[in-house]
């Protein structure tokens, strides 16, 4: 199960039109339900399933959901109709949800990997004012809705640090491919880190939870300007981070911060001394 959040104008929608598109694994995207008024548009059963807020409150009391959550006063929650039976085919299932429902779906599915999309960068104030841009160039919100929702966005950063991942969607392409790229990680357990042998990535790194540490504190650091250390054909920040894994270029110290390597002679001569990271018998290069 993958949960994806980000505030509103974000791109989400997108990012999953597309991501839906590149089939590399079976994936779906759980329709909610809502009691907020459709978009001109929208399809109910499609964008999502448009109810009443007798029947929402209903399915509530029938258990219907694995989460739900009020996000600018309307009533907004996942099926477990939407979720298990797909689940069960071992199809994933990915949910575009707000911070509350990420907080309930967390809970009770601690697997499910999480993906905190940005607009723009990690600063909020900069973040808000690209958010604010797009959410007018989009003009389907009145100014009064528009503000509620600004607001609501404001709220939602301050919880971006509960996520695994964090995704800036500043280039679609490449933001489509980062996700991709953490679902084939996490989703399948196989996918681009089989083909880069996993067992050996996760032996170096010290651990599952070491790799995937290490992996969201590199991606924070190359989001926020740090310099790639090997190069990549495309740039996809996700293969990056791999990629300088494997090539012993970054690891966690005692302390789980990321430490970089440089291919200077002092360098080298760190590096001798951090044996129990390093392959065996390929200390010198
Ligand atoms: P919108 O009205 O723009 O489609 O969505 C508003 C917000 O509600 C978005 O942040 C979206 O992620 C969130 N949302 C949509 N469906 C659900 C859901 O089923 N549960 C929760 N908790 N949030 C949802």
């Amino acid at each position: 199960m993958i949960i994806l959040s980000g505030p509103s104008g974000v791109g989400k929608s997108t990012v999953i039109r597309q991501l839906l598109a590149v089939k590399e694994f079976p994936l779906r995207l759980s329709v909610s339900a809502t009691t907020r008024e459709k978009r001109p548009g929208e399809q109910d059963g499609r964008e999502y399933h448009f109810w009443k807020r007798e029947r929402f409150q209903e399915a509530i009391a029938a258990g219907a959901f694995l989460e739900w959550a009020e996000v600018f006063g309307k009533y907004y929650g996942t099926l477990r109709s939407e979720v298990e039976p797909y689940r069960e085919q071992g199809i994933g299932v990915i949910l575009d949800i707000d911070v509350q429902g990420a907080a309930q779906v967390r809970q009770k599915c601690p697997d499910a990997v999480s993906i905190f999309l940005r607009a723009s960068s990690l600063d909020t104030e900069e973040e808000l004012k690209t958010l604010e841009a797009r959410l007018r160039k989009r003009g389907t919100e009145s100014e009064e809705a528009m503000q509620r929702r600004l607001q609501g966005a404001r709220a939602e950063l301050a919880h971006a640090g509960e996520y695994d991942y964090p995704v800036i969607n500043d280039n679609l392409e490449r933001a489509v491919a980062e996700v991709n790229a953490i679902i084939s990680i996490h989703a399948r357990g196989t996918g681009m880190l089989d083909e880069l042998k996993e067992e050996a990535i996760i032996n170096k790194v010290g651990g599952r939870f070491k790799l995937s540490t290490l992996i969201q504190k590199r991606m924070v650091a190359l989001n926020t300007g740090a310099k790639a250390l090997v190069e990549v054909k495309g740039g996809d920040r996700l293969a990056i981070v791999v990629q300088e894994i494997l090539q012993d270029k970054i690891y966690l110290d005692a302390s789980d911060q990321v430490k970089t390597r440089g291919t200077s002679a002092g360098d080298a001569a760190r590096r001798a001394m951090l044996t129990d990271i390093s392959d065996s018998g390929g200390g010198d290069d």
